[in-house]
């Protein structure tokens, strides 16, 4: 049995601080800090899939500051295969097919616009407001169970703050989830203990992993109507004018796809 565990920093247990997911300088405390968080972590949840039966692991690093390089600097559970997400013409996710019994996310975030929840986001912390899907705001984890959800895979389970936790409750109520922490504002949280979280998370993947044949596959009829609204209109000046894309209101980008593992290819800004 295979499954593979997509991660993220914000939304992970030992991180309460801008810094410990985005500080520029590579060797800066607060960011080994995060990495170290992003690894305790993930390594949790590979025992738990362990546990649960499962004979491979494929991990993916999904935050986009690390360049899919945090566990060449902190060390990944031997038993678990690092797998890379390709950026190119379009985004794909390597190993996502059905061969996998179901996906998890480790140190997710809620969706960008969510009140009090840790450095919710979608995508681009500071430059986008919201992302909807058929007119309904969504995250991060929506795209990756529509992504997985193409390939005939559901998604099992999600660890992040409280807000996350209810995000999966309300769009994807067969998700198990282990709260890391509570949200107080845009950037500040208060901390779960971090042992009792990663034993927590241990024990939830295992549990979403044996309970797996109650997951649904998130599939949605295409064609899908996209949109993004920018945090100011400049940033959707720069997208404006690609094939097929309008614009709706002066922050608002719409698109169409009829691929849902289209979720991710994003109108590019041009070049300057
Ligand atoms: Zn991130």
């Amino acid at each position: 049995m295979r499954i593979g565990i997509m991660t993220d920093m914000e939304g992970l247990a030992g991180v309460d601080h801008w810094e410990q997911c985005y500080a520029e300088d590579d060797d800066a405390a607060t960011y080994r800090h995060g990495l170290e968080q992003l690894a305790a972590d993930t390594n949790a949840a590979v025992a738990g899939c362990f546990d649960a039966g499962a004979t491979e692991v494929i991990v993916w690093d999904g935050h986009g500051r690390n360049l899919q390089q945090a566990f060449t600097r902190v060390d990944l559970d031997p038993r678990a295969q690092l797998a890379r997400v390709v950026a190119e013409k379009s985004v794909r996710i390597e190993g996502v097919d059905a061969d996998l019994a179901g996906v998890l996310m480790i140190g997710q975030h809620a969706m960008a616009g969510t009140t009090r929840a840790f450095l919710d986001h979608t995508q681009k912390p500071k430059d986008v407001c919201r992302f909807t899907i058929n007119g309904e705001e969504h995250g991060e984890m929506s795209q990756f169970a529509l992504y997985a959800g193409a390939a005939g895979v559901p998604l099992l389970y999600a660890a992040g703050d409280e807000c996350l936790c209810a995000e999966a409750a309300r769009l994807f109520p067969w998700v198990h989830t282990t709260a890391t922490k509570r949200g107080t504002g845009w950037s500040t949280c208060s901390l779960y203990p971090v042992h009792e979280v990663r034993a927590a998370i241990r024990r939830d993947v295992a549990d979403a992993i044996r309970q797996r044949a109650d997951a649904q596959t998130w599939r949605l009829t295409m064609p899908l109507n996209l949109a993004v609204e920018f945090a100011w209109s400049a940033l959707a000046d720069e997208r404006d004018g690609a094939p097929g894309v309008s614009r709706p209101h002066a922050r608002v980008l719409a698109w169409t796809i009829d691929d849902p593992r289209l979720i991710y290819d994003w109108p590019r800004a041009r070049k300057q």
